[in-house]
């Protein structure tokens, strides 16, 4: 019963998935022979089809480790690349291709590559075995092949030939046994002949007596013995054949069955000679079977040994805390929706008024910048006209049409913003900054995947909601684009909140003038250059040109910033007198209704007034349509980004993006397969123990 390989095949490929370490190598039949031996045909009737790359110029350059899976049950002839994931291969002159380009892949600077290509062939025709191919041995490098070829193959072939592998030694019939370079390489490794397999192909290129004389071989006594074969396919089946995609080992051995019959004197049942692929292939499993058997023990204390260690690590570096892909991710998942929650707790209306006020406060400072305050400073040379005197404004009567048109012109400005877009906008900017911050401070930091996926969450939503939010809030601010009545007590906050901003606009304008002072090396210099500015203005001074090459000694970067620093001067002059303004009447009246002059004489008070009660009105909307949405939606949106819509291989590779996640899952694998691993061995053993007990009783 040839259980033990088969097992032992499938617990390799249980340790490949872990990663599998030198001392976990279960022992393989190597095949070695030299270009042309008949090497690749042994393998082919093996299997029963032709699979490997030809050509006159092909030089196989990569291992090609050749698993065997007999799958009696199933009709179904197919080969697996394992690495490669293409499938189930059907036609075997696709994996003959396959081959090839692997091959020829491998770059000619690197002759040969030890890197093996993995290739699982599965037919109940097959026995269950695993090979390695080899490139052939070449005599003499060809003429456009690098000189060191012949080493690199030789030096590749001694890695594989080591124990506990089998070594099947191809020579041809037709050229003398003490010439085979298989046998050469073989004894230097395997001196006794203990494992080593001889096959002799070719059997039909000599004479019967001298093919069983080689068989006889005494030089060179091998434990294992010497097989003679015919392993090409007969000529007139072989096109047949290829066409036919069909099974060409009963072919061979009808043929070598033709031929060693033919010749009973030396291959009959008496001269007692291994002659056939079937013999061929019948002592392969049976050596491989034993050879499994013998390396139980040494396997199994590897892999005892592997496990001890995965155990230790996993209780030293990870505490022995159990953890899964899934777990780790609905945990993150839980907790970042937790922190997300707690955000929706702190972020409602209050929190977005005064975002938009801020944003419209500043609006209000551009447009009274430009509209009110603007009192360029851009060249040296003196002011055309002078520039709108403030300080006439608190006497602005209803006959000042000039301050009318302004102010209303303002409003009008500050209204037609598009309040609809620019409130949505800062929101939402807001909202996704808050979400960055939230994953910055989540277990998905670290997670390219995750981080990425939250973000378009985010974003996706926000952009979904962006123009019908943007539209209705547009809609609602409507009326005041046409009329705007200010309340007493609108006024009265209006005119105490703008005071601070003003205020603040004033600090702002004395730290940017301390701030140029520092730049050009103190007060006193300042001084002197703004000084100078001021007379060139005036006309006081005669500048050539626009100063841009230095003026009145001074560089023209020096003249610049002292035109920056008169610039703020004024500006912080001007909010002095604006800000006193707001203390004295008409700003300071209790009844603007009853005052209908007092918002053109204080344009402050009367835009922020506007701007509060936009602010009002789009945060009512923003808080419907894009907040309560938004707050609704993206949990949900998570869910299925992040939870039921990931794929198993999505989550484990979301997982492994954090090396510690990785480090901790991949040790839980490692310790989980070994112990599958060991306790499958185990059986195997025990198995062993009573088939040689029943052995012995027969
Ligand atoms: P490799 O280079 O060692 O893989 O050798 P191949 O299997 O490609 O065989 C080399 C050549 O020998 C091919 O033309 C085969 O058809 C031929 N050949 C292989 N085995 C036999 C055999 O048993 N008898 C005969 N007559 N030719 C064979």
């Amino acid at each position: 019963m040839m259980v033990l390989t088969k097992k032992m095949i499938e617990i390799r490929t249980i340790l490949q998935t872990v990663g599998q370490s030198n001392a976990l190598t279960l022992p393989s039949i190597v095949v070695i022979g030299s270009q042309s031996s008949g090497k690749s045909s042994v393998l082919e009737a093996i299997v029963g089809h032709e699979f490997l790359p030809k050509g006159s110029n092909m030089v196989t350059r990569r291992p090609i480790e050749l698993t065997l899976v007999n799958t009696p049950d199933a009709q179904a002839e197919y080969g697996e690349f394992p690495a490669l994931g293409l499938g189930k291969i059907t036609d075997f002159s696709h994996i003959q291709r396959t081959l090839t380009e692997l091959n020829l892949a491998v770059p000619d600077s690197e002759c040969v590559s030890d890197d093996p290509i993995q290739l699982t062939i599965s037919s109940p025709h097959v026995p269950d075995l695993s090979l390695i191919d080899l490139p052939g041995y070449i005599q003499v490098v060809g003429h456009d092949q690098p000189a060191e070829l012949k080493q690199k193959i030789s030096d590749l072939c001694d890695k594989y030939i080591q124990p506990p592998n089998v070594i099947l030694a191809i020579s041809a019939a037709d050229v003398d046994l003490a010439n085979s370079t298989a046998l050469r390489a073989s004894r230097r490794v395997d001196p006794r002949g203990e494992r080593t397999i001889g096959v002799v192909t070719k059997m039909d290129l000599v004479d019967a007596p001298r093919g069983a004389s080689i068989l006889n071989d005494r030089k060179y006594p091998l434990r294992l013995g010497y097989v003679g074969v015919i392993s090409r396919v007969p000529p007139q089946s072989s096109s047949l054949f290829k066409r036919g995609n069909g099974n060409i080992a009963s072919a061979i051995s009808k043929n070598e069955h033709a031929y060693f019959s033919s010749h009973p004197l030396e291959f009959g049942t008496e001269a007692g000679l291994n002659v056939g692929t079937t013999t061929l292939r019948k002592k392969l499993m049976h050596v491989l079977e034993q050879t499994m058997a013998a390396s139980l023990q040494s396997t199994g204390d590897a892999i005892r040994q592997e496990l001890e260690e995965a155990t230790y690590e996993f209780k030293v570096q990870y505490n022995d805390r159990p953890l899964s892909a899934e777990s780790y991710l609905a945990e993150s998942l839980d907790a970042f929706k937790h922190s997300f929650k707690e955000f929706t707790e702190n972020f409602g209306r209050p929190q977005v008024r005064e975002l938009l006020k801020e944003e419209l406060d500043q609006k209000v400072l551009d447009l009274l910048a430009s509209r009110y305050w603007n009192k360029p400073v851009t060249n040296l040379s003196p002011p055309i006209s002078e520039p709108d005197s403030l300080a006439d404004l608190p006497t602005a009567g209803p006959e000042s049409l000039y301050w009318h048109r302004k102010l209303d012109a303002s409003t009008s400005a500050l209204t037609k913003l598009g309040i609809g877009r620019l409130a949505t906008t800062v929101v939402a900017n807001a909202i996704q900054a808050h979400v960055d911050r939230l994953i910055a401070h989540s277990t998905f930091a670290s997670h390219p995947f995750a981080r990425q996926a939250i973000t378009d969450a985010a974003s996706g939503i926000l952009n979904e909601r962006f123009y019908s939010t943007s539209d209705q809030v547009e809609n609602c601010i409507k009326p005041y684009k046409f009329e705007i009545d200010v309340e007493d007590g609108e006024w009265a906050r209006g005119r105490e909140h703008i005071a601070g901003v003003l205020k603040k606009e004033l600090k702002d304008c004395e730290d940017a003038v301390k701030a140029v002072e520092q730049n050009v090396g103190g007060k006193r210099k300042l001084k002197d250059v703004m000084g100078f500015v001021d007379k060139a203005r005036k006309g006081e001074v005669e500048v050539v040109g626009d100063g841009a090459s230095g003026a009145g000694g001074f560089s023209s970067d020096l003249l610049q910033r002292g035109k920056e620093a008169i610039f703020l001067r004024d500006r912080a002059q001007l909010l002095r007198l604006r800000l006193s303004a707001l203390k004295a009447p008409p700003c300071n009246t209790s009844h603007p209704s009853s005052n209908p002059n007092a918002k053109y004489a204080c344009p402050e008070i009367f835009l922020d007034v506007v701007s509060t009660k936009l602010t009002s009105t789009a945060v009512l909307f923003l808080n419907v349509e894009l907040l309560s949405e938004f707050f609704y939606q993206f949990p949900r949106e998570l869910d299925v980004r992040l939870g039921r819509g990931l794929s198993k291989e999505e989550v484990e590779r979301f997982a492994r993006e954090d090396p510690r996640v990785r480090g901790h899952l991949e040790v839980i694998r490692r310790k989980e397969l070994l112990e599958l691993v060991l306790g499958k061995m185990e059986g195997l053993r025990d198995l062993n123990v009573e088939e040689r007990g029943r052995r012995k009783l027969d």
